[in-house]
């Protein structure tokens, strides 16, 4: 209902249910369709940041779960292409269905497995990690198609892909941050800080 999405950072207009989009990223998880696989607000306004985009720039988005990244990109500019690479036929059709809703249908969407599905996409400027990361092969053949000078932004939330992203940076340098968000929630009467899971995030330019 309107009172779900009337948290912070988005306004509701209430007249024939139109929204309003803000014109940050970090847009409100429940305006996105999706099955709990989705980079949370905070998370994903701080990855859309590392990302960075600029004036006519291709991201590829791998493990695109909803397509949250890849839709969030697509709306900071008109000039910006983007392509979503999921495994799951599922959340495939789900990412065509949030991209018609946000507005952004020209998101590509490639449904398949990472690496083998990013063979013979054209050359990306900035890519993103969001799953499939610590699959064999995903990382450096991420790496290998980047654009030179172009950048990379992979989020691990397991300590196999953190493992993985901690030796590529000790290897190639970049940036590690880690995001540690909690949200106050009902304890009982009173409130309380709800932690979410930790996200490492790696940040290099090829
Ligand atoms: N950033 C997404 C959430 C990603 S969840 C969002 O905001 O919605 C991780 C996703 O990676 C899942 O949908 C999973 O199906 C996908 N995935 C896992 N391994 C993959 C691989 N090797 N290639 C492509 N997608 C993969």
């Amino acid at each position: 209902g309107v009172n779900d999405l009337n948290v912070c950072g988005i306004e509701v207009k209430a007249e024939a249910g139109a929204r309003i989009l803000p014109l940050s990223a970090g847009l409100p998880d429940d305006l996105f369709e999706h099955d709990g696989q989705i980079t949370k607000r905070e998370i994903r306004a701080m990855t859309l940041s590392a990302l960075s985009p600029r004036h006519g720039e291709l991201l590829w988005d791998i493990g695109a779960g909803s397509g949250s990244i890849g839709i969030e990109w697509m709306l900071a500019d008109p000039s910006l292409r983007a392509i979503a690479i999921e495994a799951s036929a599922e959340r495939a059709a789900r990412i065509h269905r949030n991209a018609a809703n946000f507005g952004v249908p020209a998101l590509t969407i490639v449904e398949g497995e990472a690496p083998n599905a990013l063979a013979g996409l054209p050359a990306p400027d900035a890519i993103f990690i969001g799953g499939g990361g610590s699959d064999a092969g995903v990382l450096d053949a991420a790496i290998g198609q980047l654009k030179s000078g172009g950048r990379l932004v992979a989020n691990a939330v397991t300590t196999e892909m953190e493992a993985l992203l901690l030796a590529k940076q000790a290897r190639k340098g970049g940036s590690l941050i880690r995001i540690d968000i909690a949200r106050a929630a009902p304890v009982g009467r009173m409130t309380g800080w709800r932690p979410a899971m930790p996200v490492t995030q790696w940040c290099w330019i090829k």
